[in-house]
């Protein structure tokens, strides 16, 4: 992080602004509606700031910098058209412990403005530290068309009765998830369509008649987290990733992918290392129960889809049991995934009428798969967890009559900015993959469709 972000009040305070030109005039405005008593020094100004001093909205010196004039400033700007003018500014600024903004010098800010939308109290602030002002530009006109006009009196109305929920809801807990139901709720669609007197009543009859019971009550979601690109979850995944008290993830659960839960959530790992699970998901389980006895609202995030290959059906069965709520959603698993990424179409009119997918990693450590179903022509066959197996694999098959020639494909870490495809034969991609340090997770693709990857391949990161 380059810089911290904090709202800083200004009100009654004093802030000095070097200069008087347009740019000064600018910052003065934003400084006078955050409450400021704005001090400005130049020897002239103009229109602008003369129609300020006019209204007396500001104090204007008529005078030349010097650097008495930082005593008892919250913060100061630079905005004359003279650099040496505004690196003394810089300089002073530093030694007194006073932030020090210089306009279109950002190596002599010790604070920078960012882009803002004002939809007060409610209040989006975008910066890219300076890297992009223009891509700091669009990102804001796009918060802008997101965020409606409402949003502002939304939270007057919720801060008029803080106090009142307080008294209400005994816990943290239970506060948040009123909240929560008001603003996705009937009382911000009252706001938003302007009734706001009907919407105050309604909050009303939401404190009286909340149950705080219903309000503790934890809650299991189990979500599929795809194969690690960020941008293929699904906006329910998203949805329920900021909502969660505490999330349990997988070793392929991507940093990026973890950075979007609630930042309060607690995180816990429990990554499983191949051939050690049955103990261990257990423990899964069981954890998953008491997190939500104790009321929270669990997130079980898994790589891909967590219905395949995913043992999400036994996590979730304890659950079932013991008659906690849950509820599973879908991920892009990781076949989808790697096949789009690697231009590999899993099905193809001329090639494979059927795809099938495996697991290479028996329960007990072996692979021992149904050779003569995975031999049958024009299918294509995904195998998940393939690599240790995947000599064994590629022979059995070839045992079993498919050609040594048949074309597969081993995917490394697809999806993500470390994919790598190896692609070869059911002969020769044993000896091709041995040659590389290939890194987990890989999926294994054969079939004729895996020769389309040479024409529809797009997605290149490593170059
Ligand atoms: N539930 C997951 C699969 C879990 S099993 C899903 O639906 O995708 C774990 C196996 O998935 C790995 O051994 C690997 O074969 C495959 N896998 C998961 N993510 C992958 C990725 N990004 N690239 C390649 N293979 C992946």
């Amino acid at each position: 992080m380059d810089y911290l972000p904090i709202f800083v009040d200004l009100k009654g305070r004093k802030v000095l602004v070097v200069g008087a030109g347009d740019v000064a005039a600018r910052k003065v405005s934003l400084l006078l509606r955050a409450g400021a008593r704005v001090s400005v020094v130049a020897p002239d100004m103009s229109d602008a700031v003369s129609a300020l001093n006019a209204d007396g909205k500001i104090d204007f010196v008529k005078a030349v910098y010097n650097n008495s004039q930082l005593t008892e400033c919250a913060l100061a700007i630079a905005a004359t058209n003279n650099m040496a003018v505004n690196r003394q500014v810089s300089e002073d600024a530093q030694q007194y412990g006073v932030l020090v903004n210089v306009a279109d010098a950002p190596e002599l800010c010790t604070f920078i403005l960012p882009s803002i939308v004002d939809r007060s109290p409610v209040m989006v602030a975008v910066s890219t530290g300076g890297a992009s002002p223009t891509l700091g530009r669009l990102l804001r006109a796009r918060l802008e068309t997101m965020i409606p006009a409402s949003y502002g009196r939304l939270a007057e109305l919720t801060r008029r009765f803080r106090d009142p929920v307080k008294q209400r809801f005994k816990t943290m807990t239970q506060r948040r998830r009123f909240w929560e139901n008001v603003i996705q709720g009937q009382v911000a669609e009252l706001v938003y369509a302007n009734k706001d007197q009907q919407a105050e009543q309604a909050l009303q009859a939401a404190i009286d008649q909340a149950d705080s019971r219903e309000l503790s009550e934890g809650e299991v979601y189990l979500v599929g987290a795809g194969p690690g690109d960020p941008d293929l979850l699904t906006f329910r995944a998203l949805r329920l990733m900021q909502q969660a008290d505490v999330v349990l993830y997988d070793r392929l659960v991507s940093p990026k992918i973890l950075d979007l839960v609630r930042r309060e959530a607690e995180q816990i790992y429990v990554g499983k290392k191949r051939s050690f699970h049955a103990v261990r998901q257990e423990e899964i389980n069981h954890q998953l129960i008491d997190l939500a006895k104790q009321g929270k609202r669990v997130l079980r995030l898994k790589g891909g889809d967590p219905f395949i290959f995913g043992r999400g059906g036994e996590e979730i069965a304890g659950l079932a049991d013991e008659g906690i709520p849950f509820q599973v959603v879908p991920g892009v698993t990781a076949a989808a995934g790697c096949a789009s990424y690697a231009g590999i179409p899993l099905t193809h009119r001329d090639y494979a009428q059927s795809v099938i997918f495996v697991t290479g990693q028996l329960k007990d450590g072996t692979v021992d798969l149904q050779w003569q179903t995975l031999a049958q022509p024009r299918q294509t066959v995904v195998v998940y967890m393939g690599l240790a197996g995947l000599d064994i694999i590629c022979s059995k098959l070839i045992e079993q009559g498919v050609s040594p020639d048949m074309p597969a494909a081993l995917v490394q870490q697809g999806t993500t900015p470390s994919q790598r495809v190896f692609t070869g034969t059911l002969s020769t991609l044993n000896a091709l993959v041995a040659q590389h340090e290939v890194h987990a997770p890989t999926l294994l693709i054969i079939g004729e469709v895996v020769q389309l990857h040479e024409r529809l391949n797009w997605f290149n990161p490593q170059e």
